[in-house]
């Protein structure tokens, strides 16, 4: 059995007060015992929120693959893994886009985070130029390659998928149950072709792209559908317990 798991990805939203409302918020709902939830604050929120001791497990947005060093106004792995993080977010649209982090070092963050003992949920998905020509699945194998695939399988098995189509993430617009289950057979493919079924099978495979309360269900009904990385609707506990409890 695949873990199933709901992500709520804050972005650069909320204040701490409404931070830590929202976390004890998602604390006290009942969801589903057999999902693991996670949300990903603001990073100078994660130390406060830690101390929430909530059932819900945080992650990092962003980091430096470094431990230290002269990279003014960045946080490295260990700093946020000390406030708290015990995931982190890798390879987002939004970081690859604004912050034009490249493939290369999106494999330095993915080496240093599992180096550190932090859990991966690497983000791929391709633009909408790419669907329209039907190329996605080349396109999505390259993100792969080029930033995950280098991994022994050991820690290959450490490591969760999130396929995030870049037209759907924030614009309204979902993947249709049929194009994510698609695209996420097509992920586990790829990871059996290059690792093994065995290992393919363990992985679990989240979709991000405008999921909310109301589409959840039939996307998460999917097989290959291990659950969903939610954005804007991880800001309304209602949404994100709604979404959580969506198998
Ligand atoms: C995301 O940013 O990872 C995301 C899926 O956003 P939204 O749910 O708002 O599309």
């Amino acid at each position: 059995m695949r873990q199933k798991i709901v992500a709520g990805n804050w972005k650069m939203n909320l204040t701490k007060s409404e931070s830590i409302a929202l976390l004890n918020d998602i604390n006290a709902s009942k969801h589903a015992e057999n999902v693991q939830m996670i949300v990903f604050p603001p990073a100078v929120y994660l130390n406060t929120l830690s101390e929430l001791n909530a059932r819900c497990a945080l992650g990092a947005q962003n980091f430096h693959p470094a431990e230290q060093g002269a990279f003014t106004g960045e946080n490295s792995v260990l700093q946020v893994q000390d406030a708290g993080a015990e995931y982190v977010l890798v390879g987002h649209s939004e970081r690859r886009m604004y912050f034009q982090e490249s493939e290369e070092f999106l494999k330095d963050k993915v080496d240093a985070a599992l180096a550190h003992g932090l859990k991966v949920i690497f983000c791929c998905g391709e633009p909408l130029s790419i669907r329209e020509l039907e190329h996605q699945n080349e396109f999505v194998n390259k993100q792969l390659e080029e930033s995950l695939f280098h991994l022994p399988a050991a820690m290959m098995q450490k490591v969760v998928v999130a396929y995030e189509p870049i037209w759907a993430i924030g614009t309204g617009k979902t993947a249709s149950s049929a194009q994510a289950e698609n695209m996420h057979a097509a992920i586990r493919e790829m990871i059996a072709t290059k690792y093994d079924q065995d290992l393919a099978n363990q992985i679990s495979i989240l979709y991000g792209g405008s999921c909310n309360g109301t589409n959840a269900k039939e996307l998460f009904a999917c097989a290959n559908v291990d659950g969903g990385l939610i954005g804007g609707a991880s800001l309304k506990t209602a949404d994100f317990l709604t979404i959580a409890n969506s198998f």
